[in-house]
C-alpha cells in the first residue's frame, strides 16, 4: 500500500513529464466510481483544455493543480498506480481512467481492489485534506514537543496512533513498524507512556525511514510502481516489516523477530530490542 514515500516518488517522477501540459481529453473505462460521484460530462467539462501547473503531495495523497486554481486529488489506496505511457501504448491492467495530454502522452490510472479515487474539485484541493491530515514528520514543524504533546496521556497503542493520519500524516503500516524497530520501541505501548528521549528518537526514526525509502524511490512488494513504471527499491532495506511474520532474525541481535495484530493491522518487531515492559526509570 503506498505510503508517504511512494507517492512522493510517483509525484516527482511525474512532475517533469506532466507539469505545463494541456488536458486534451478524458478516457474512462467500466468502472465510472473512479471519479466518485461525478459523472463522466461533468468530469470532461471541468478538465478539458486546462493547463497542470503542478503536482503536489500531502500526506499519501497527489494534488494536481490546474491553471484555473482548480484540481484534482489522487487516493492511491491500496493497489492504485499513477502512470504516464504514450497514447498508443496499450492500456494498464486494471486501467479505468487515462488524462490526455497535449505532448502524446496519457496520464493513466489503474487499481486492481477498486478503493483508489481522482477526485475533481472546483477549488484547491488541498482545502478538502486541511481537516483530515496533521503535520508531516519531514516537514519541519513537526518536532519532538509537537509529537509529545500528541501523545500525552493517550492510551491507545503507539503503532496505531502513527496510523492515525490526523496526528502524523503520511506514515502506513511498513513505515510504522520500521521506525518502532529503529527506536526500540514495543509496537504495542501506550502512547502516553512514552519517555521524553523515546518521542525524540521516534521522531528521528520516522525522519530517517521516511528520507531513506524517498531515497530508494519506495517499496515494491507487488503493484507499487512510479509515475514511468518503475519499481522501489527500499523493499531490500527493510528491517522487520515483512520479516516478523516469518520469524527472520533481527538484524541487530539476531533474536527471531516477532508479529502481533494491533488495531487490525500486523505488526512486526524484535521482541529483544522492543521490550513491552520498560524497567521503571
Ligand atoms: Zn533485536
Amino acid at each position: 500500500m503506498p505510503e508517504l514515500p511512494e507517492v512522493e516518488t510517483v509525484r516527482r517522477s511525474l512532475e517533469p513529464i506532466v507539469v505545463g501540459r494541456t488536458i486534451i481529453d478524458l478516457d474512462v473505462g467500466s468502472f465510472a466510481s473512479v471519479l466518485g460521484t461525478i459523472s463522466f460530462d461533468h468530469a470532461r467539462a471541468a478538465l478539458v483544455g486546462r493547463r497542470l501547473t503542478g503536482i503536489r503531495r500531502r500526506g499519501k495523497f497527489l494534488l494536481i493543480d490546474l491553471d484555473d486554481e482548480s484540481g484534482i486529488e489522487v487516493h492511491l489506496r491500496m493497489t492504485g498506480q499513477l502512470e504516464v505511457a504514450d497514447r498508443g501504448a496499450p492500456p494498464l491492467r486494471f486501467q479505468h481512467l487515462a488524462i490526455l495530454l497535449n505532448n502524446g502522452l496519457d496520464l493513466r490510472f489503474a487499481d486492481q481492489r477498486k478503493f483508489g479515487r481522482v477526485i475533481i474539485h472546483d477549488g484547491d484541493p488541498a482545502l478538502a485534506l486541511k481537516s483530515k491530515l496533521g503535520p508531516e514528520p519531514l516537514e519541519t514543524d513537526f518536532t519532538s514537543s509537537y509529537f509529545q504533546g500528541v501523545l500525552r496521556g493517550r492510551t491507545a497503542a503507539i503503532k496505531s496512533l502513527l496510523l492515525d493520519q490526523r496526528l502524523v500524516a503520511g506514515i502506513g503500516n511498513i513505515y510504522a513498524d520500521e521506525a518502532l524497530f529503529l527506536a526500540r520501541i514495543h509496537p504495542q505501548r501506550p502512547g502516553g507512556s512514552l519517555a521524553a528521549v523515546e518521542v525524540d528518537a521516534l521522531v528521528s526514526a520516522m525522519r530517517d525511514v521516511l528520507g531513506s525509502a524517498i531515497d530508494q524511490r519506495g517499496t515494491t512488494f507487488r503493484s507499487y510502481r512510479d509515475g514511468t513504471g518503475q519499481a522501489g527499491e527500499n523493499q531490500h532495506r527493510l528491517n522487520v516489516y515483512g520479516r516478523g511474520r516469518r520469524g527472520e532474525p533481527c538484524f541487530r541481535c539476531g533474536t527471531p523477530l516477532a508479529y502481533l495484530v494491533i488495531g487490525q493491522r500486523t505488526s512486526h518487531f524484535c521482541p529483544e530490542c522492543q521490550p513491552l515492559e520498560i524497567e521503571s526509570r
